[in-house]
């Protein structure tokens, strides 16, 4: 019989009884639009878990907040970075390397939503929306990618979004980004393996964040009735899943996309 002892630890993988420590100690991890919302809670759980944090997003004033309640500059840095500008984009991953030695896991978060149905959006909400998105997820693959495969190994995580597969009313800019991102994973995915970096997607559905917050009561209501767990999510049960697919646990996981959605659409 070929093949590992039983209980002997797989690539990167973990044997039983095995004592993890911390799941991203001496990792460092860029998180974009980690200034507040899903990306602050992915970054706290990173820092939790031993890794330094450096974070994107547009603005400055918040980021130095972020930055202070992480733990300040031995855990922490920022950079103020727009995804949709390739150079800021460049310059973030450059300031991970710069202040930590280097790039170890990007989490492609930053977000916004312009919704409108059909009848009403205009070209420049679409594009909006396609360009943070999208682009911002390929801006951010594109600069990861060659200091990762220099280092022969690294974990990509991007932000999709259950609008993705089922697709919501007022949502065509954000469904189709969304969708997007799915397959500029799986691309990705393909193109990296051979080079030791993971590739994954994550789908929130309905979880409280400053995005949700600002949304009708009424769409609340209605998106709650459809959990079958019966609430919306919080940021860290989704920074608990972009932790995992970050760790060596998920060092078999490529080109996958994992639902945090209580259920919902299943
Ligand atoms: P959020 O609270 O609004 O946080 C998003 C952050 O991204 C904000 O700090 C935002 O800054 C920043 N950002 C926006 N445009 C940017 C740009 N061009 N460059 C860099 N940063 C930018 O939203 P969230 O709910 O945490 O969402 C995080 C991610 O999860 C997004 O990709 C979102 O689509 C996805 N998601 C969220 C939910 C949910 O229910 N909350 C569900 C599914 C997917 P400003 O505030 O200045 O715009």
């Amino acid at each position: 019989m070929t093949g590992p002892t039983p209980g002997s630890p797989t690539p990167g993988g973990l044997s039983a009884g095995h004592d993890v420590g911390r799941l991203l100690d001496g990792r460092t991890a860029v998180v974009t639009g980690g200034a507040q919302g899903i990306g602050l809670a992915i970054a706290r759980t990173f820092v939790a878990q031993g890794a330094r944090v450096v974070l994107g997003d547009l603005d400055q004033a918040r980021l130095a907040a972020a930055v202070e309640e992480l733990g300040g500059a031995e855990v922490a840095a920022a950079s103020v970075c727009d995804v949709r500008d390739g150079e800021h984009v460049d310059r973030l991953m450059a300031t991970a390397v710069d202040s930590f030695g280097s790039l170890d896991v990007l989490v492609n978060n930053a977000g916004i939503t312009r919704d409108a149905t059909l009848r009403k959006m205009t070209e420049q909400q679409f594009d909006d929306v396609v360009g943070v998105h999208l682009k911002g997820c390929w801006h951010g693959l594109r600069a990861a990618a060659p200091i990762m495969r220099e280092q022969g190994r690294g974990a990509i995580v991007n932000m999709s979004s259950l609008s993705a597969k089922v697709g919501n009313i007022g949502q065509t800019n954000y469904s189709a980004a969304k969708a997007g991102i799915v397959g500029m994973t799986k691309a990705a995915a393909k193109e990296l393996a051979p080079r030791g970096v993971r590739v994954n997607a994550v789908q929130p559905g309905l979880i409280r964040t400053p995005m949700t917050e600002a949304m009708p009561q009424r769409i609340w209501d209605t998106k709650m009735a459809e959990i079958p767990l019966g609430r919306a999510g919080e940021p860290e049960e989704v920074a608990a899943v972009v932790l995992f697919l970050a760790s060596d646990l998920a060092s078999y996981l490529t080109g996958t996309v994992i639902e945090v959605t209580g259920g919902r659409s299943m």
